[in-house]
């Protein structure tokens, strides 16, 4: 069952303490479909600029990746650049520059107007809804924002939101978008704006989830080398939407035991990124190792038997 993703394909430009790197190739829509790739087919609605090397298309096409969604533009190529603090975990956005996002409007192929599974991923709220508007009504609609949108189209979200099922978004942003500093309470806002389930990553400390039942945490896997934190959200999404997309097939329920599955999916993807610099430690993996890190994942919080 192919998920559909719309978001930025980009160059980043990322400096950590253990080194910087420039022009990566990056964006929401990269990280998404390079996890997702590794669960469910993917298909991208995007746009790049004529500066795009084939060689990045190769790559995406290589995970299976449909890129008959990702329009050349004439222009540049969305370009992002921030800085790591000492623990990583504080970031700062240096540049932002939108080059063909900027007059991008979304066109959903014929072929891909009936998606089982939708991912709004982290673009501007106004063209997140053009996708929305063009597609069948989906299964679930899956959507991560940011900052910059938060504050800059706070309106234009909110209207998107309303036709979202699963928000994926950091503590931070979750704590801003509901102008309300308890996480508990902000969870309830944004549930009652539209989603019926919010995820809210916390970076190293792992993530939480808030439904219709009682909330769920997940830690997130202790690594001892992290390089770059760029794109693990992206990562996760594309992990827990693939993971569902697998897993809820042919109709079957997704169940409260499937979303915390699929969200531990979600942070094993997010722990390959952050290990390397830029999508290099999401290209070739296989499933066994993404299966043996699951079950590291399973034993680090196991509570064992009474
Ligand atoms: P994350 O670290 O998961 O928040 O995502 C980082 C990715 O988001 C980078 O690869 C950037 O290219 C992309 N990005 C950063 N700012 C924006 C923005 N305003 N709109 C769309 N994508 C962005």
């Amino acid at each position: 069952m192919p998920v559909l993703v719309v978001g930025s394909v980009a160059f980043d430009s990322i400096e950590t303490p253990f080194g910087a790197r420039s022009e990566m190739l990056g964006g929401a829509a990269t990280y998404f479909s390079l996890a997702a790739s590794y669960f469910a087919p993917v298909q991208v609605i995007a746009a790049v600029g004529e500066d795009f090397p084939d060689r990045h298309r190769r790559l995406l096409e290589s995970h299976g990746v449909d890129l008959g969604g990702l329009a050349t533009l004439p222009g540049e190529t969305f370009r992002w650049s921030g800085r790591y603090s000492f623990d990583l975990n504080a970031r700062d956005t240096l540049e932002t520059r939108l080059g063909v996002f900027e007059s991008f409007a979304p066109r959903v192929p014929e072929g891909m107007r009936r998606p089982e599974f939708l991912f709004l991923g982290n673009i501007d709220p106004d063209l997140q809804r053009g996708v929305l508007e063009q597609v069948g009504r989906p299964r679930l609609v899956g959507c991560d924002t940011m900052n910059f949108w938060i504050e800059g189209k706070p309106e234009a979200l909110r209207r998107t939101l309303a036709g979202v099922d699963l928000l994926v978004i950091n503590d931070s942003e979750a704590r801003e978008l509901a102008r309300e500093p308890n996480l508990v309470r902000a969870a309830a806002a944004i549930r009652a704006m539209g989603p019926r389930t919010l995820i809210v990553k916390r970076g190293e400390f792992g993530a939480a989830a808030f439904g219709a039942t009682t909330p769920f945490a997940v830690p997130a896997l202790l690594l001892d080398a992290v390089q770059d934190p760029t794109g693990a959200g992206d990562s996760f999404a594309g992990g827990l939407m693939g993971y569902l997309a697998a897993h809820a097939a042919g109709g079957a329920a997704i169940t409260d035991g499937m979303m915390r599955r699929a969200i531990a999916m979600g942070s094993v993807m997010a722990s390959f990124t952050v290990q390397s610099f830029g999508v290099d430690g999401l290209v070739g993996l296989s499933r066994e190792r993404i299966d043996e890190r699951f079950e590291q994942f399973r034993r680090l919080s196991h509570l064992g038997e009474a």
